[in-house]
């Protein structure tokens, strides 16, 4: 089965990069066959030096990015079509989802109906329209492979295992930076203390995500599609070290879990590699994980009211219908008011659950309807900030 030839949405970002560094170390397992970026075109441009893709291609969404894309990739492929054409190319056999936001959905749907095997990082993807992916996916015969660390960890307990006796899935969480923070100090917490995140390194989105713990919420809903195990056997417990990536408990009160120093570079190899192992040893991708020098784990419950961002994305993924869509509309918006500095910490969660108790959701959302609920989720906030302002 190797070489696997890769198509990547998204090379420039966290994921994109770590993936390209698997790519760089296993020469003889992949090759990359096309790339898509939107702004970053001196690190695409690098990249496309060194992996000499087929296709490349650049959203370019301002004058200034096409003007230095025209110059340094004039074979580029500019514009919206960019990642459709990635996500389809001919000759890919899996493509790595791994653009931000809600982009991605829309190509990694064509990728599946173009029979591409898909590693998936981008969550929003199946927290908006896993009904149709999971459909989808089915219908072509297509596996989907987890990048996400905790999915990662899940699909690993769950190799030889039947559905019928997993008790319940355990997500871990770290906590992020303001696990023990005082809660009266919340409101006034930096946007440079919410991007220190004490274990992972990642894009600002996830970032502040991981630091409400809307990432974990969107996280239950993305293992609610992945697995197909209902919200009542999903848990969470709170794990800061992030050494253990998630458990499995199964009927008979066996609980497997999967365990590394954290690192993204092992769910890629584990997508990317799926039904092999990679062989590490040569890379410094792992650091050896010394049991005795970790000496202890700590575990515990999450404190709800802490995290209300989190009860607001359970609570939107049992609704179902358009209200996961509404939910990642306005936490994107929330997120980037709060990360320009011009809404506190805490209104991001009071912003989205406005939203959601005025959202009018539709049951079974085509793929335009999904999009237009999460614009609209957008829009609201906006709207609601203006008010307030
Ligand atoms: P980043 O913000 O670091 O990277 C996003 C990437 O997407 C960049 O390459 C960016 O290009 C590209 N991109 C954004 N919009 C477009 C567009 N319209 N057209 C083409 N390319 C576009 O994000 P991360 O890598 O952190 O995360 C990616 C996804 O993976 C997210 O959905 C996140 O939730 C998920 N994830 C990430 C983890 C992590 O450790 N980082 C862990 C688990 C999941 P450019 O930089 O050129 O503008
Ligand atoms: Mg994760």
């Amino acid at each position: 089965t190797f070489p696997k030839r890769i198509a990547l949405l998204g090379s420039t970002g966290s994921i994109g990069r770590q993936t390209l560094d698997v790519v760089r170390r296993f020469p003889e397992h992949f090759r990359i066959v096309a790339l898509a970026a939107r702004s970053n075109v001196d690190l695409l441009a690098q990249q496309v030096q060194e992996f000499r893709p087929d296709l490349v291609t650049c959203f370019a969404d301002a004058p200034e990015v096409e003007a230095r894309a025209r110059q340094l990739l004039p074979q580029a492929l500019l514009g919206e079509q960019g990642l459709l054409a990635v996500a389809t190319h001919a000759d890919a056999d899996i493509l790595v989802a791994a653009t931000s936001g809600l982009v991605g959905m829309v190509p990694t749907l064509a990728a599946i109906g173009a029979g591409k095997t898909i590693a998936l990082a981008n969550k929003e993807t199946l927290v908006m329209a896993g009904h149709l992916v999971t459909q989808a996916a089915q219908r072509a015969g297509v596996p989907i492979y987890p990048i996400d660390s905790e999915h990662s960890a899940i699909w690993q307990c769950l190799r030889g295992e039947e559905k019928h006796d997993i008790q319940r899935l355990l997500l871990t969480a770290s906590g992020g930076p303001f696990r023990t923070t005082p809660l009266d100090e919340l409101q006034a917490v930096s946007v440079k203390q919410a991007l220190a995140h004490p274990t992972w390194q990642m894009g600002p989105k996830i970032t502040i995500d991981s630091a409400t713990l809307m990432n974990k919420g969107l996280e239950i809903i993305e293992s609610h599609w992945l697995f197909g195990i209902p919200y009542e056997k999903m848990d969470v417990v709170v794990h800061p070290e992030s050494i253990i990536h998630s458990m499995v408990e199964f009927i008979d009160g066996s609980i497997k879990m999967q365990a590394s120093l954290p690192s993204m570079h092992l769910p890629i190899m584990n997508a990317l590699g799926y039904p092999h192992r990679l062989d590490a040893s040569e890379t410094d991708f792992i650091r050896e994980l010394r049991w005795a020098d970790v000496a202890s784990l700590h575990f515990e419950d999450l404190d709800l009211s802490r995290f209300p961002c989190f009860r607001l994305a359970i609570e939107a993924g049992k609704r179902g219908g358009t209200y996961s869509c509404a939910l990642v509309g306005a936490d994107e918006e929330a997120v980037e008011l709060f990360l320009a500095g011009k809404i506190g910490y805490l209104e991001i969660a009071q912003l989205i659950e406005a939203v959601l108790e005025r959202h009018q959701s539709v049951e079974q959302p085509d793929v335009a309807t999904t999009l237009e609920a999460c614009a609209w989720g957008r829009r609201t906030v906006r709207e609601l900030w203006k008010k307030r302002a």
